[in-house]
């Protein structure tokens, strides 16, 4: 599960998964699902079909409280497209917590389910083994984790930390994955968000909890000029596929097309790398931001080349005609250029779902990411770390 409150949600009524089984008719009635105390309801609910996730998210919120925890499909789901994800609320009721990859979107829409909700009257509580020893445990966590200038850095900075250390690691994607540095890449990294984030103020946030408790607070809510919210959050993921991949160097121009993605309920890096291929054939010039966010809108609204580059990289290079195409099993590769970083090229290329990089992330224990030796062993233990611990072995 992404950030936000879906989780608790779930965990308070109780859930650990939600399975949705078969598939009906595919023109028949879109539902939600309803999970509450002692019930599970499906409702019709074909007047959200076609809106955008935002929309669909207000509306679900003032039907069922803003405390409610949902999970949505934007048009890019309904229609069944590859790089579709799930948009999940935060704990403003705001649906924009995305697990974006892998095409969960069109599986929801497959099943006609717009949207799922966990209402916010479960009553199930953890039962502890050992209160005191957890609640030690977790002091200790925090104190660690408030004094670690790794985590500090997240706190301050969040993700967009990576802009500067993929620069200086050469493995930040430039021009659709054919260099690993981009000229001008300050305009987009950390620094540069922090600083207009703070200057813009309104309801501009750093150091913000996409979850509440948070110890590191890593995320962000990115304001336009009048300080309105624009996009929260802004990754480093997305600053990577939809900035320096397209060599685009403005904040405002990532930021607005994150959130047409957000919109469409796609994910950001297949969506950007797509873009990257578009570019690589002429539809639009490197760097050209009016035209990443026109095509952007192009997916929002499901037109003929939205639905190409809704489709991912593997489809959208096969349309296009493109032979350069970065990714494995057909998911796009993600923000660490793999030529430079060999142990997170093995992980792309080992994990079962296509690029992935939370499958074991070796960048951060790489002394010298170009080199190929022991990397397979690197990628391994940190592949290995991520099972046992029941998550991905990522930070
Ligand atoms: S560190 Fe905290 S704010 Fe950042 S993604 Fe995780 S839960 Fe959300």
């Amino acid at each position: 599960m992404p950030g936000g409150i879906v989780g608790v949600r779930m965990s308070q009524q109780g859930l650990r998964t939600i399975v949705l089984e078969d598939a009906p008719a595919k023109d028949s009635e879109w539902k939600i699902v309803v999970i509450g105390k002692d019930k599970t309801e499906l409702l019709d609910v074909n007047f959200l079909a076609g809106k955008g996730v935002y929309e669909k998210s207000d509306l679900l919120s003032e039907r069922f409280g803003k405390k409610a925890g949902c999970i949505t499909i934007g048009p890019a789901g309904e229609n069944l497209l590859f790089a579709s994800g799930i948009a999940c609320s935060d704990p403003h009721g705001v649906c924009s917590r995305y697990a974006g990859r892998g095409g969960l979107g069109a599986v929801m829409g497959s099943k006609r389910i717009i949207a799922m909700v966990i209402l916010d009257d479960g009553e199930e509580r953890p039962q502890y083994a050992d209160k005191q020893a957890f609640q030690e445990a977790s002091k200790r966590i925090v104190t660690l984790l408030k004094e670690n200038p790794v985590s500090t850095k997240f706190t301050k900075y969040g993700t967009a930390a990576m802009v500067d250390i993929c620069q200086a690691l050469k493995v930040l994607p430039t021009r659709n994955f054919t260099s690993g540095t981009m000229e001008g890449a300050e305009k987009i990294n950390a620094q540069t968000m922090h600083d207009t984030i703070k200057e813009r103020g309104g309801e501009g946030r750093t150091q913000h909890a996409c979850m509440n408790p948070c110890a590191i607070q890593c995320s962000n809510v990115y304001p336009d000029q009048d300080g309105k919210l624009l996009c929260s959050p802004i990754e480093y993921e997305t600053m990577a596929l939809m900035g320096s991949n397209l060599c685009l160097k403005n904040l405002d121009t990532i930021a607005k097309m994150n959130r047409i993605a957000n919109d469409a309920g796609v994910d950001t890096l297949d969506c950007g790398a797509a873009i990257g291929l578009a570019m690589e054939v002429g539809l639009a010039e490197f760097g050209d931001g009016e035209a990443a966010i026109t095509m952007m809108e192009e997916i929002l609204n499901v037109t003929p080349l939205g639905r190409i580059l809704g489709s991912g990289v593997k489809i959208a290079a096969k349309v296009l005609g493109v032979r350069h195409v970065p990714h494995v099993l057909g998911q796009a590769i993600p923000a660490y250029e793999p030529r430079g970083t060999k142990g997170m090229a093995v992980t792309y290329l080992s994990s079962p779902k296509g690029a992935d990089h939370t499958f074991g992330f070796t960048l951060r224990d790489e002394e010298d990411p170009i080199t190929k030796e022991g990397k397979v062993a690197l990628s391994k233990k940190f592949q290995l770390i991520g099972f046992k611990n029941g998550r991905n072995g990522d930070v």
